[in-house]
């Protein structure tokens, strides 16, 4: 075995059923330098798993829910060559959903939310190790909760680096000697060994972080597209995958919508000039996309993104005409609440911002308590409806005929804000939400066919 080591991350989609998780194992046992695998829910589980934590069902409404996951689960199981040591074990994690599924206080407790969320990863990742182990690979289960420790922010957990590089050398990195180490992204554990997530999509970020840890060199994200494409793929069947991009650009995409990437797996990437691959673990002799420090080219557009349910707050004071520490006390509330301001707009008496709010999040819980806050210093007008459509790339400010030629192709949208980044790599229009294909396809049509 050569010390080179890779981290492979395969997605909902590619461990959805037993034939999907075959085509991954093919991919780990021909990798050499492949030792760590990490996986996430099998596709639809997590989405189960939230509504059950978040949204009040009737008992009946539960039993179904649960239900779906148990046939997700059981038609993996039935696959198996030989199931007998796995059924047990995958019974148990089985009860452990229901019992929490059905808990008096699970939509009212965010640490039970989080024990209840991770299931989908546990379940997964005991799964996979088994169909590696039909392919004759020594694969082991590990529980990710002994390594990635949190913070307590249950749904939106913050890793803490120090201690995961220190745990992760002393527990994981002795079992990879011996075996594929299979195990769960997205799922965390607190100081106090409580179960915490990382945010929806939070497999890749898990997967980067180990890599951080263990020092890889690569760290492979596969999943359903072969590669990071122009722009969504299922926004225009003229996008196109990308054979490369840089840290940078790929840190703005996944920022501003690009689900393919969480938007935080860059991180450990550029700290440790990690190179970072994205393929279909479907087709992988398609190639895919290299993620890495330095690219042959850096072109004024690379692709162009969109973020869904932006919001739009409006604060007004006649006040702040004279009041000069108006947009600092606006700023502290919302900085106060961690929550980061992409636009940003003024006048004389308004200030307008807009606030990212997928749903179900701490951001959107945040939100409401920071608009809460606002209130009790001025006027605030809450807006839905919007869509962030961004355009990534590189020196676009200094590149003469960018954003002429960009205006050019939305010149027929009402865009409601506009906003270059404060760095070279992005300009972003905040538009209607039934405009934003439109503006996607159009800006896509100039810019890249
Ligand atoms: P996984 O379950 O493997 O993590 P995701 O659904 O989270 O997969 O991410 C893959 C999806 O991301 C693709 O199916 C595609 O629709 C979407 N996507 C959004 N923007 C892009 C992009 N620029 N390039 C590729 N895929 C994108
Ligand atoms: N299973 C989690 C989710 O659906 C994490 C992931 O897939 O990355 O959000
Ligand atoms: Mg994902």
């Amino acid at each position: 075995m050569s010390n080179a080591l890779s981290i492979a991350k395969f997605g909902g989609t590619s461990v959805a059923n037993y034939g999907a998780m075959q085509n991954c194992a093919r991919i780990v046992s021909s990798s050499e330098t492949t030792r760590i695998v990490v996986v996430s829910a099998s596709a639809g589980v997590t989405n189960h798993l939230v509504s059950l934590a978040h949204t009040p069902l009737t008992q009946q409404e539960i039993e179904s829910t649960y239900q779906a996951i148990v046939d997700i689960e059981l038609s993996i199981l039935n696959e198996l060559k030989d199931k007998s040591s796995v059924e047990p074990k995958l019974n148990s994690l089985l009860d452990e959903v229901r019992e929490l599924a059905f808990h008096e206080e699970v939509l009212h407790r965010s640490d039970l939310k989080d024990q209840l969320l991770s299931m989908g990863e546990r379940m997964s990742s005991l799964l996979f190790s088994a169909v590696l182990g039909e392919m004759n690979t020594n694969a082991m289960n590990f529980d990710v909760r002994k390594v990635l420790r949190t913070n307590s922010e249950f749904g939106a957990a913050t890793p803490q680096l120090d201690k995961i590089e220190a745990l992760a050398t002393q527990l994981l990195k002795p079992e990879i000697a011996h075996a594929v180490v299979v195990t769960q992204g997205f799922v965390g554990a607190d100081e106090e060994g409580r179960t915490t997530t990382l945010g929806r999509g939070g497999s890749d970020f898990t997967a980067a972080l180990l890599a951080e840890a263990l020092d890889a060199q690569t760290c492979e994200i596969w999943t359903d597209v072969i590669g990071v494409y122009t722009t969504d793929p299922r926004i225009t069947p003229a996008a196109r995958p990308l054979p490369e991009l840089s840290f940078e650009e790929a840190a703005e995409m996944a920022t501003f919508g690009a689900k393919v990437l969480h938007p935080a797996t860059m991180e450990p990437a550029l700290r440790k000039n990690i190179r970072v691959f994205v393929g279909s673990s479907k087709e992988p002799e398609k190639g895919g996309t290299w993620i890495k420090r330095d690219c042959d080219d850096e072109p004024p557009y690379r692709a162009i993104t969109r973020r869904k349910e932006q919001v739009m707050v409006t604060v007004k004071t006649p006040k702040m005409m004279y009041a000069q520490g108006f947009l600092q006390q606006v700023f502290g509330i919302i900085a106060k609440h961690n929550l980061s301001v992409d636009l940003v707009t003024t006048s004389e008496i308004s200030v307008s911002f807009t606030l990212d709010n997928p749903a179900n999040s701490v951001a959107q819980r945040l939100n409401n308590e920071t608009i809460a806050e606002l209130e009790t210093i001025c006027d605030v007008k809450v807006e839905r409806g919007y869509d962030l459509v961004t355009v990534v790339g590189n020196n676009m400010q200094k590149a003469t005929g960018v954003s002429s030629k960009i205006f050019a192709a939305v010149a027929d949208f009402d865009l409601r804000m506009i906003c270059f980044g404060a760095n070279p790599h992005n300009l972003s229009f905040l538009v209607n939400e039934d405009d934003s294909n439109g503006v996607v396809k159009d800006l896509h049509c100039a810019l890249f066919e």
